[in-house]
């Protein structure tokens, strides 16, 4: 499948996978697409990631041809998403502890043998191996070959899961921040403390249809030991008053004004903020995938007659007037601001977000208690 870089093959991917695909989710989304050599989810990670599409609108589109029971596991996947966000924008410090333990762990590991192997696809696994080449090649992997390769990398060639984590962001064209690193210490057995996931011998070769068998792999390893605990921090998100005329900054996870929130505000200017100043260097692919949906909303914000400019995230340093942010997300945008201190910027929060964050206290599973309740709120 090629991957298109723009808000109309979104949509039409979208309303391809509600009308032929959605009904059959539950069934299949554990078997890994290429051995069935047909899709088995929906591989929309990357425009939901980027904001191309947001949750609220797939949901809606949704439930629009399907029951809520009907649709309910794939509907969940979605908010799984913004569980984690909330998870993380509730316990920032996860984040930052990721990015400090690495810089230490990149140096300790830089002539590591395993660590070598793992990142060239050259371990004695061969489906780890293709797996490897497959996230370098095509900057997707299907979620259960996300799940069996961080818990090889962790558990067979025991490598320490951040450097896993760094890796997919390099090549992911979903990498997220918080799907990303919470769900690398889920399988690690430090996100459910003591409960670690272990890739099976039996469970690879069942959803890879016998395409992999007589695996070697360390099926009883325990879990990560990380004693650091978290903290709730108490987090007000409110909208400000929205004053007409002022300027807004969008990041790389908001883009389709258009579709936001916020799209009846009168903003004077948009600003379309690129990054090319971070922690975890991207890959070409990423890169060029990044410029290339900036270039799409800016396409987009133009044919609206929408006063618009693409800048790079130094320049927002410079704007000494009150602006407002469609809120980026803990990660390495809001980091780079919040290093300059930027009072002047008034941080803009989704509705979905608003709804759902305050049920990301505790566990997954009491989250989606509130499931039904977040749905009929947004509607
Ligand atoms: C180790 C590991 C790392 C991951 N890293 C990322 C990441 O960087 N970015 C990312 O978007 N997802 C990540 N995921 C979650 C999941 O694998 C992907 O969202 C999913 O594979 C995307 O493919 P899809 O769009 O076909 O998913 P579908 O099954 O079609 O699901 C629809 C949407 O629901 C959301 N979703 C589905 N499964 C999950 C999940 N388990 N957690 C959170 N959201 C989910 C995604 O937005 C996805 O596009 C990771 C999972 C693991 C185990």
């Amino acid at each position: 499948m090629v991957f298109e870089h723009n808000r109309a093959a979104a949509e039409k991917n979208l309303n391809y996978f509600i009308e032929n695909k959605l009904s059959n989710y539950s069934k299949l989304r554990n078997f890994s697409a290429d051995t069935l050599n047909r899709l088995t989810t929906s591989k929309l990670s990357p425009y939901i990631t980027h904001g191309i599409l947001n949750e609220a609108e797939v949901i809606k589109e949704i439930l629009k041809k399907h029951s809520f029971s009907k649709s309910e596991k794939f509907i969940n996947e979605i908010l799984w998403r913004i569980y984690w966000k909330g998870y993380l924008e509730l316990r920032p410090q996860i984040w930052d502890d990721f990015i400090s333990d690495l810089k230490a762990i990149e140096i300790e590991y830089k002539n590591n043998r395993n660590y070598k192997l793992a990142i060239e696809g050259s371990t004695n696994i061969k489906c780890f191996n293709d797996w490897l080449k497959e996230l370098k090649e095509t900057n997707y992997l299907h979620n259960h070959v996300r799940m069996w390769f961080a818990s090889i990398w962790i558990f067979t060639l025991n490598l320490p899961w951040q450097l896993g984590a760094s890796l997919f962001i390099k090549y992911l064209y979903d990498g997220d921040i918080s799907s990303n690193t919470l769900s690398w210490r889920w399988v690690a057995g430090i996100q459910t403390v003591g409960k670690n996931y272990l890739a099976k011998e039996w469970n690879i070769r069942k959803f890879t249809n016998e395409k992999y068998t007589n695996i070697k792999v360390n099926e009883n390893a325990l879990p990560i030991i990380d004693m650091r605990q978290y903290q709730l921090k108490l987090n007000e998100f409110l909208n400000p008053k929205i004053k007409q005329n002022l300027k807004l900054l969008i990041f790389e996870n908001n883009l389709s004004f258009e579709e936001s929130d916020f799209s009846n505000k009168n903003f004077e200017k948009i600003f379309l903020v690129k990054n090319n100043n971070r922690k975890i260097e991207l890959c070409k692919n990423v890169k060029e995938l990044k410029n290339n949906f900036i270039n799409d909303q800016a396409n987009r914000l133009k044919y609206k007659s929408i006063n618009y400019e693409v800048i790079n995230i130094e320049d927002v340093i410079k704007i000494n007037e009150d602006v407002f942010a469609l809120y980026p997300n803990i990660g390495e945008n809001f980091d780079f601001i919040k290093s300059y201190n930027s009072k002047n910027i008034k941080y803009l929060y989704r509705k979905i977000d608003l709804i759902s964050w305050k049920y990301c206290n505790k566990g997954f599973f009491n989250f989606k208690n509130y499931i039904p309740k977040i749905i009929k709120e947004l509607n």
